[in-house]
């Protein structure tokens, strides 16, 4: 895992490696990813993306060890209706009318908005689908804009709305939790386990995503307390290969909302996992993550 986020260079990520290399190999019990995951966060402030790849690397093996996919590990049943959604980012409207197109099988379309064309773009895009649609803001709006288009989105059908705005205009997070018709999702105003009590006054709903969080241990975490802070769920992803994607795939059977296609937005994916047809998540059921190296499946 690489990510550009949060600061995470390639370069900062391989410091940190470096740093940690040595206590993986001798970690004597895979088992004990509570410890490795207390020690890589609290004691060693290990970068999340790479603790996230680590403790994954960790439950994959523990799932090869017992013959088990992750989701059945962690006592989830397996779900044969899960939908993930299809981005379609900011673009102009000729692209994104494009894009609706080529999206048409895709079943719930995640539209990327927060600029001065944002009515259009949803007009063009109903325009050629009946796709369910959600919107991320992507913090770009304030409480007046929103106020001002809220009744065309719920005309358009929206289902809900991602971080509408900047993660530090909290009063206005109050008032629009109080007053939407439509449930408000955080995604950038929600980083680890201990920001949920912070934002749970604040929104509906949180987008969990395993680079953001630090991985599947927090993400299983934060989940059960999301749910005893009434919150719904959301898995998200930033854009990633088959492992990670087929990772939080595991997760989706406790979701309320997935969104998991940042394997299918790249086309050097080295990996095959979860599959994805036209947005119908199919889980992995191989071993641990069940991901495989495309060119050792190809061999
Ligand atoms: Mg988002």
């Amino acid at each position: 895992v690489v990510a550009d986020f949060f600061g995470d260079t390639t370069a900062l990520l391989k410091q940190d490696f470096a740093r940690v290399a040595q206590l993986l190999i001798q970690w004597s019990d895979v088992f004990a990813i509570d410890q490795l995951n207390h020690v890589l966060s609290d004691e060693l402030k290990v970068r999340n993306s790479l603790r996230s790849a680590i403790v994954m690397a960790f439950f994959d093996l523990v799932g090869k060890r017992l013959a088990v996919p992750l989701y059945k590990l962690w006592g989830f049943s397996l779900r044969t209706d899960i939908l993930s959604s299809f981005t379609i980012g900011m673009d102009t409207t000729d692209v994104v009318l494009q894009k609706a197109k080529e999206a048409k099988d895709y079943p719930i379309l995640k539209v990327k908005l927060g600029s001065e064309n944002d009515l259009a773009l949803l007009e063009t895009i109903r325009s050629v689908s009946n796709a369910r649609l959600v919107v991320d803001a992507n913090c770009g709006w304030t409480l007046a804009t929103l106020t001002k288009t809220m009744p065309r989105l719920v005309e358009f059908g929206v289902e809900l709305i991602e971080q509408p705005f900047h993660p530090s205009m909290r009063e206005e997070y109050v008032e629009l939790k109080r007053s939407s018709p439509l449930p408000i999702f955080a995604d950038e105003s929600v980083s680890g386990l201990k920001s949920l009590f912070e934002i749970a006054p604040l929104f509906h709903g949180i987008n969990i995503k395993l680079v953001k969080c630090g991985g599947l241990y927090d993400a299983l975490s934060m989940i059960h307390a999301a749910r005893a802070m009434d919150l719904k769920i959301m898995i998200g992803c930033m854009i990633e290969s088959s492992i990670s994607i087929s990772a939080a795939s595991h997760l989706a059977p406790k979701a309320d909302y997935v969104d998991l296609d940042g394997n299918i937005l790249i086309d050097n994916d080295p990996f095959v996992g979860v599959r994805n047809h036209a947005g119908k998540l199919i889980l992995p059921d191989g071993p641990g993550l069940g991901v495989k190296d495309v060119r050792l499946a190809l061999g």
